[in-house]
Protein backbone atom coordinates (compact mmCIF):
# COMPACT_ATOMS: atom_id res chain seq x y z
CA UNK A 1 0.00 0.00 0.00
CA UNK A 2 1.61 3.09 -0.98
CA UNK A 3 1.91 5.07 2.13
CA UNK A 4 0.60 8.49 3.54
CA UNK A 5 4.01 11.22 2.61
CA UNK A 6 4.47 14.52 4.00
CA UNK A 7 4.56 16.47 0.71
CA UNK A 8 6.07 19.41 2.19
CA UNK A 9 8.86 17.39 2.68
CA UNK A 10 9.54 15.65 -0.64
CA UNK A 11 7.59 17.53 -3.60
CA UNK A 12 8.11 21.28 -5.19
CA UNK A 13 7.92 24.12 -2.69
CA UNK A 14 10.78 24.03 -0.25
CA UNK A 15 9.33 25.11 3.45
CA UNK A 16 10.84 26.41 6.55
CA UNK A 17 10.61 23.95 9.36
CA UNK A 18 12.57 22.72 12.52
CA UNK A 19 11.19 19.19 11.48
CA UNK A 20 14.53 16.36 11.16
CA UNK A 21 14.43 14.07 8.45
CA UNK A 22 14.35 10.88 9.88
CA UNK A 23 15.53 7.48 7.47
CA UNK A 24 12.32 5.44 8.32
CA UNK A 25 10.33 8.43 5.90
CA UNK A 26 12.48 7.56 3.09
CA UNK A 27 11.30 5.19 0.15
CA UNK A 28 12.84 5.03 -2.96
CA UNK A 29 10.32 6.59 -4.72
CA UNK A 30 9.39 9.68 -2.57
CA UNK A 31 7.03 11.04 -4.68
CA UNK A 32 8.90 11.26 -8.00
CA UNK A 33 10.44 14.03 -10.09
CA UNK A 34 11.23 15.58 -7.27
CA UNK A 35 13.42 18.84 -7.61
CA UNK A 36 14.22 19.74 -4.26
CA UNK A 37 17.05 19.60 -1.81
CA UNK A 38 18.05 16.47 -0.65
CA UNK A 39 19.02 15.58 2.29
CA UNK A 40 21.68 12.61 1.66
CA UNK A 41 21.57 11.89 5.48
CA UNK A 42 20.41 10.00 7.58
CA UNK A 43 21.02 7.73 5.09
CA UNK A 44 18.23 4.69 5.29
CA UNK A 45 19.92 2.31 2.36
CA UNK A 46 23.08 1.67 3.45
CA UNK A 47 23.98 -0.10 -0.02
CA UNK A 48 23.10 2.71 -2.04
CA UNK A 49 25.70 4.35 -0.07
CA UNK A 50 28.32 1.36 0.18
CA UNK A 51 27.91 1.10 -3.84
CA UNK A 52 28.88 4.63 -4.22
CA UNK A 53 31.84 4.27 -1.67
CA UNK A 54 32.72 1.05 -4.50
CA UNK A 55 32.58 3.15 -7.34
CA UNK A 56 35.10 5.80 -6.26
CA UNK A 57 37.43 3.25 -4.79
CA UNK A 58 37.22 1.56 -8.23
CA UNK A 59 38.26 4.85 -10.16
CA UNK A 60 40.14 4.90 -13.45
CA UNK A 61 40.28 6.78 -16.93
CA UNK A 62 41.43 4.96 -20.03
CA UNK A 63 44.30 6.87 -20.55
CA UNK A 64 46.16 5.87 -17.75
CA UNK A 65 46.52 2.47 -20.02
CA UNK A 66 49.09 2.15 -22.51
CA UNK A 67 48.01 1.16 -25.91
CA UNK A 68 51.52 0.42 -26.95
CA UNK A 69 51.15 -3.06 -27.71
CA UNK A 70 47.85 -2.90 -28.98
CA UNK A 71 48.85 -0.62 -31.77
CA UNK A 72 51.81 -2.64 -32.50
CA UNK A 73 49.70 -5.82 -33.23
CA UNK A 74 46.63 -4.60 -34.67
CA UNK A 75 49.29 -2.77 -37.24
CA UNK A 76 50.94 -6.14 -37.78
CA UNK A 77 48.81 -7.68 -40.91
CA UNK A 78 49.32 -10.93 -39.91
CA UNK A 79 48.86 -10.70 -36.16
CA UNK A 80 45.16 -11.57 -35.97
CA UNK A 81 42.98 -13.53 -38.31
CA UNK A 82 40.24 -11.66 -40.11
CA UNK A 83 37.81 -13.61 -37.98
CA UNK A 84 39.59 -12.11 -35.09
CA UNK A 85 39.41 -8.97 -36.64
CA UNK A 86 35.30 -8.96 -37.40
CA UNK A 87 35.17 -10.35 -33.37
CA UNK A 88 36.96 -7.35 -32.08
CA UNK A 89 35.41 -4.57 -34.30
CA UNK A 90 32.10 -6.20 -33.72
CA UNK A 91 32.80 -6.09 -30.03
CA UNK A 92 33.94 -2.12 -30.13
CA UNK A 93 30.92 -1.53 -32.17
CA UNK A 94 28.26 -2.61 -29.46
CA UNK A 95 29.95 -0.92 -26.82
CA UNK A 96 31.05 1.91 -28.13
CA UNK A 97 27.05 3.47 -28.47
CA UNK A 98 25.93 1.21 -26.04
CA UNK A 99 27.06 3.27 -22.94
CA UNK A 100 25.96 6.16 -24.01
CA UNK A 101 22.81 4.36 -24.00
CA UNK A 102 23.11 3.55 -20.07
CA UNK A 103 23.81 7.01 -19.35
CA UNK A 104 21.42 8.70 -20.72
CA UNK A 105 18.46 6.77 -19.36
CA UNK A 106 19.70 7.25 -15.98
CA UNK A 107 19.67 10.85 -16.84
CA UNK A 108 16.40 11.30 -18.41
CA UNK A 109 14.71 8.65 -16.95
CA UNK A 110 15.73 7.05 -13.22
CA UNK A 111 17.17 10.23 -11.94
CA UNK A 112 13.96 11.72 -12.09
CA UNK A 113 12.04 9.02 -10.96
CA UNK A 114 14.20 7.86 -7.94
CA UNK A 115 14.43 10.40 -5.51
CA UNK A 116 15.92 9.43 -2.92
CA UNK A 117 19.13 11.18 -2.10
CA UNK A 118 21.75 7.93 -1.21
CA UNK A 119 20.24 6.35 -4.43
CA UNK A 120 20.70 9.55 -6.13
CA UNK A 121 24.11 10.06 -4.88
CA UNK A 122 25.41 6.53 -6.56
CA UNK A 123 23.57 7.53 -9.64
CA UNK A 124 25.22 10.76 -10.24
CA UNK A 125 28.46 8.46 -9.98
CA UNK A 126 27.43 5.95 -12.49
CA UNK A 127 26.42 8.08 -15.37
CA UNK A 128 30.51 9.70 -14.49
CA UNK A 129 31.47 6.24 -15.02
CA UNK A 130 29.17 5.92 -18.15
CA UNK A 131 30.97 8.56 -19.36
CA UNK A 132 33.99 7.42 -18.98
CA UNK A 133 33.18 4.02 -20.72
CA UNK A 134 32.33 6.19 -23.53
CA UNK A 135 35.39 7.97 -23.36
CA UNK A 136 37.39 4.64 -23.14
CA UNK A 137 36.21 3.75 -26.78
CA UNK A 138 36.83 6.85 -28.30
CA UNK A 139 40.79 6.51 -26.71
CA UNK A 140 40.82 2.74 -28.06
CA UNK A 141 39.50 3.37 -31.71
CA UNK A 142 41.35 6.62 -32.08
CA UNK A 143 44.68 4.86 -31.04
CA UNK A 144 44.43 1.86 -33.13
CA UNK A 145 43.26 4.71 -35.80
CA UNK A 146 40.43 2.36 -37.06
CA UNK A 147 37.45 3.80 -39.17
CA UNK A 148 35.58 5.81 -36.56
CA UNK A 149 32.23 6.42 -38.79
CA UNK A 150 32.38 2.12 -38.89
CA UNK A 151 32.59 1.91 -35.08
CA UNK A 152 30.45 4.29 -33.76
CA UNK A 153 27.75 3.51 -36.50
CA UNK A 154 27.34 0.14 -36.66
CA UNK A 155 24.23 0.11 -34.32
CA UNK A 156 22.73 1.67 -37.79
CA UNK A 157 24.09 -1.16 -39.61
CA UNK A 158 24.62 -4.27 -38.24
CA UNK A 159 21.34 -5.99 -37.67
CA UNK A 160 22.04 -7.67 -34.36
CA UNK A 161 23.22 -4.48 -32.63
CA UNK A 162 20.93 -3.03 -33.59
CA UNK A 163 17.92 -4.73 -32.27
CA UNK A 164 19.77 -5.05 -29.15
CA UNK A 165 19.80 -1.39 -28.66
CA UNK A 166 16.03 -1.64 -29.90
CA UNK A 167 15.23 -3.80 -26.95
CA UNK A 168 16.62 -1.24 -24.37
CA UNK A 169 15.48 1.26 -26.23
CA UNK A 170 11.54 0.15 -26.08
CA UNK A 171 11.30 0.23 -22.68
CA UNK A 172 11.84 4.12 -22.26
CA UNK A 173 8.54 4.66 -24.01
CA UNK A 174 6.41 6.98 -21.43
CA UNK A 175 9.40 7.59 -18.86
CA UNK A 176 11.32 9.65 -20.60
CA UNK A 177 8.63 11.54 -21.97
CA UNK A 178 6.99 11.60 -18.57
CA UNK A 179 3.58 10.63 -19.40
CA UNK A 180 3.67 7.40 -16.79
CA UNK A 181 2.39 8.25 -13.04
CA UNK A 182 4.56 6.42 -10.66
CA UNK A 183 1.45 6.18 -8.36
CA UNK A 184 -0.20 3.37 -10.51
CA UNK A 185 0.25 0.44 -10.73
CA UNK A 186 0.84 0.46 -14.43
CA UNK A 187 3.05 3.27 -14.49
CA UNK A 188 5.33 1.71 -11.77
CA UNK A 189 5.98 -1.55 -13.66
CA UNK A 190 6.25 0.28 -16.54
CA UNK A 191 9.13 2.07 -14.68
CA UNK A 192 10.52 -1.57 -13.26
CA UNK A 193 10.14 -3.39 -16.75
CA UNK A 194 12.62 0.03 -17.98
CA UNK A 195 15.20 -0.10 -14.71
CA UNK A 196 15.17 -4.50 -15.62
CA UNK A 197 16.24 -3.67 -19.42
CA UNK A 198 18.94 -1.45 -18.50
CA UNK A 199 20.59 -2.95 -15.83
CA UNK A 200 19.58 -6.36 -15.83
CA UNK A 201 19.49 -6.91 -19.58
CA UNK A 202 21.74 -4.29 -20.85
CA UNK A 203 24.23 -4.15 -18.38
CA UNK A 204 23.72 -7.65 -17.01
CA UNK A 205 23.22 -9.91 -20.04
CA UNK A 206 24.26 -7.71 -23.48
CA UNK A 207 27.84 -6.44 -22.06
CA UNK A 208 28.66 -10.18 -21.44
CA UNK A 209 29.39 -11.87 -24.80
CA UNK A 210 31.43 -8.89 -25.58
CA UNK A 211 33.40 -9.43 -22.50
CA UNK A 212 33.77 -12.99 -22.82
CA UNK A 213 35.09 -12.51 -26.39
CA UNK A 214 37.84 -9.38 -25.71
CA UNK A 215 39.07 -10.91 -22.26
CA UNK A 216 39.78 -14.29 -24.09
CA UNK A 217 41.84 -12.46 -26.72
CA UNK A 218 43.72 -10.93 -23.00
CA UNK A 219 44.20 -14.28 -22.26
CA UNK A 220 46.34 -15.21 -24.48
CA UNK A 221 48.04 -11.49 -24.34
CA UNK A 222 46.78 -10.16 -27.39
CA UNK A 223 44.98 -6.41 -27.06
CA UNK A 224 46.29 -5.93 -23.71
CA UNK A 225 45.56 -2.37 -23.24
CA UNK A 226 41.86 -2.96 -24.65
CA UNK A 227 41.65 -5.87 -22.62
CA UNK A 228 42.87 -3.92 -19.48
CA UNK A 229 40.14 -1.73 -19.98
CA UNK A 230 37.67 -4.20 -20.61
CA UNK A 231 38.35 -5.52 -17.25
CA UNK A 232 37.29 -2.26 -15.59
CA UNK A 233 35.16 -1.84 -17.03
CA UNK A 234 33.12 -5.11 -16.38
CA UNK A 235 34.08 -4.31 -12.88
CA UNK A 236 31.82 -1.09 -12.81
CA UNK A 237 29.59 -2.79 -14.59
CA UNK A 238 28.81 -5.34 -11.92
CA UNK A 239 28.19 -2.53 -9.57
CA UNK A 240 25.74 -1.13 -11.71
CA UNK A 241 24.23 -4.08 -12.02
CA UNK A 242 24.03 -5.33 -8.62
CA UNK A 243 23.13 -1.42 -7.41
CA UNK A 244 19.86 -1.78 -9.90
CA UNK A 245 18.78 -5.10 -8.82
CA UNK A 246 18.35 -4.10 -5.11
CA UNK A 247 17.07 -0.76 -6.42
CA UNK A 248 14.32 -2.84 -8.18
CA UNK A 249 14.29 -5.28 -5.40
CA UNK A 250 13.70 -2.38 -2.70
CA UNK A 251 10.94 -0.57 -5.15
CA UNK A 252 9.00 -4.46 -5.68
CA UNK A 253 9.67 -4.65 -1.54
CA UNK A 254 8.23 -0.76 -0.80
CA UNK A 255 5.14 -1.58 -3.47
CA UNK A 256 4.59 -4.79 -3.28
CA UNK A 257 0.24 -4.73 -5.16
CA UNK A 258 2.54 -4.16 -8.35
CA UNK A 259 4.67 -7.28 -8.40
CA UNK A 260 1.98 -10.04 -9.66
CA UNK A 261 2.22 -13.28 -11.28
CA UNK A 262 1.31 -11.94 -14.73
CA UNK A 263 4.17 -9.16 -14.50
CA UNK A 264 6.71 -11.37 -13.35
CA UNK A 265 5.89 -13.74 -16.38
CA UNK A 266 5.95 -10.71 -18.38
CA UNK A 267 10.01 -9.97 -17.28
CA UNK A 268 11.13 -13.54 -17.49
CA UNK A 269 9.59 -13.29 -21.22
CA UNK A 270 11.46 -9.94 -21.25
CA UNK A 271 14.80 -11.72 -20.03
CA UNK A 272 14.64 -14.70 -22.36
CA UNK A 273 14.17 -12.64 -25.43
CA UNK A 274 17.04 -10.64 -24.67
CA UNK A 275 18.75 -14.02 -23.93
CA UNK A 276 18.13 -15.02 -27.82
CA UNK A 277 19.43 -11.43 -29.12
CA UNK A 278 22.45 -11.66 -27.09
CA UNK A 279 23.09 -15.41 -28.47
CA UNK A 280 22.44 -13.65 -32.27
CA UNK A 281 24.78 -11.00 -31.67
CA UNK A 282 27.46 -13.66 -30.41
CA UNK A 283 26.58 -16.05 -33.43
CA UNK A 284 27.25 -12.91 -35.76
CA UNK A 285 30.32 -12.02 -34.08
CA UNK A 286 31.53 -15.22 -34.09
CA UNK A 287 30.32 -17.02 -37.22
CA UNK A 288 33.21 -19.67 -36.84
CA UNK A 289 35.15 -20.58 -34.01
CA UNK A 290 38.02 -18.49 -32.93
CA UNK A 291 40.32 -18.33 -29.51
CA UNK A 292 39.06 -21.51 -28.32
CA UNK A 293 35.40 -20.10 -28.65
CA UNK A 294 32.44 -21.31 -30.28
CA UNK A 295 29.22 -20.73 -30.37
CA UNK A 296 27.84 -23.56 -27.85
CA UNK A 297 30.03 -22.22 -25.24
CA UNK A 298 29.12 -18.71 -25.47
CA UNK A 299 24.96 -19.62 -25.83
CA UNK A 300 25.52 -21.63 -22.47
CA UNK A 301 27.15 -19.05 -20.94
CA UNK A 302 24.70 -16.26 -22.00
CA UNK A 303 21.85 -18.52 -20.30
CA UNK A 304 23.77 -19.48 -16.96
CA UNK A 305 24.22 -15.60 -16.62
CA UNK A 306 20.65 -15.11 -17.42
CA UNK A 307 19.23 -17.54 -14.68
CA UNK A 308 21.91 -16.14 -11.99
CA UNK A 309 20.38 -12.30 -13.23
CA UNK A 310 17.00 -14.09 -12.46
CA UNK A 311 17.69 -15.56 -8.92
CA UNK A 312 18.63 -12.30 -7.87
CA UNK A 313 15.08 -10.75 -9.15
CA UNK A 314 13.64 -13.70 -7.15
CA UNK A 315 12.23 -14.57 -10.64
CA UNK A 316 12.78 -18.20 -11.55
CA UNK A 317 15.64 -19.95 -13.17
CA UNK A 318 15.09 -20.70 -17.10
CA UNK A 319 17.81 -22.65 -18.02
CA UNK A 320 20.12 -24.37 -15.43
CA UNK A 321 23.14 -24.45 -17.94
CA UNK A 322 26.27 -24.14 -16.29
CA UNK A 323 29.22 -21.61 -16.35
CA UNK A 324 31.75 -22.96 -19.17
CA UNK A 325 34.10 -19.66 -18.52
CA UNK A 326 34.49 -20.09 -14.61
CA UNK A 327 37.85 -17.71 -15.23
CA UNK A 328 35.44 -14.65 -15.55
CA UNK A 329 34.17 -15.22 -11.87
CA UNK A 330 38.10 -14.81 -11.43
CA UNK A 331 38.51 -11.58 -13.17
CA UNK A 332 35.38 -10.08 -11.78
CA UNK A 333 36.30 -11.08 -8.18
CA UNK A 334 40.16 -10.03 -8.21
CA UNK A 335 41.26 -8.36 -5.17
CA UNK A 336 44.45 -6.97 -5.06
CA UNK A 337 47.16 -8.85 -6.88
CA UNK A 338 48.90 -8.43 -10.00
CA UNK A 339 46.94 -7.53 -12.96
CA UNK A 340 45.14 -10.33 -14.36
CA UNK A 341 47.27 -9.57 -17.99
CA UNK A 342 50.01 -8.51 -16.30
CA UNK A 343 50.22 -5.04 -17.65
CA UNK A 344 50.66 -3.02 -14.40
CA UNK A 345 50.58 -4.10 -10.96
CA UNK A 346 46.91 -2.66 -10.19
CA UNK A 347 45.44 -2.25 -6.46
CA UNK A 348 41.72 -3.84 -6.56
CA UNK A 349 40.22 -2.33 -3.62
CA UNK A 350 36.51 -3.79 -3.13
CA UNK A 351 36.48 -6.63 -6.05
CA UNK A 352 36.18 -9.19 -3.48
CA UNK A 353 33.08 -7.61 -2.34
CA UNK A 354 31.07 -7.97 -5.52
CA UNK A 355 28.67 -10.56 -6.32
CA UNK A 356 28.04 -10.80 -10.03
MN1 LIG B 1 29.18 1.18 -18.69
FE1 LIG C 1 27.05 0.58 -16.62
Amino acid sequence: MPEEVNKSECSGGIRMTRERVSADNKKVILNGRTVDVNQLVPIKYKWAWHYYLDGCANHWMPTEVSMQRDIEQWKNPSFFTEDERHVIKRVLGFFSTAETLVGNNIVLSIYKMVDNPECRQYLLRQAFEEAIHSHTFQYIVESLSLDESEIFNMYRENKEIYEKDEFSMSCTDGIIDESVDLSTKEGLQKFINNLVAFYVVTEGIFFYSGFVLMLSFGRQNRMPGVCEQIQYILRDESIHMNFGIELINTIIDENPYCWIPEFQDFLVKRIKKAVELECSYAQECLPRGVLGLNLPLLKEYIEYIADRRLEKLRLPRQYNSSNPFPWMSEVIDLKKEKNFFETRVTEYQTGGTLEW
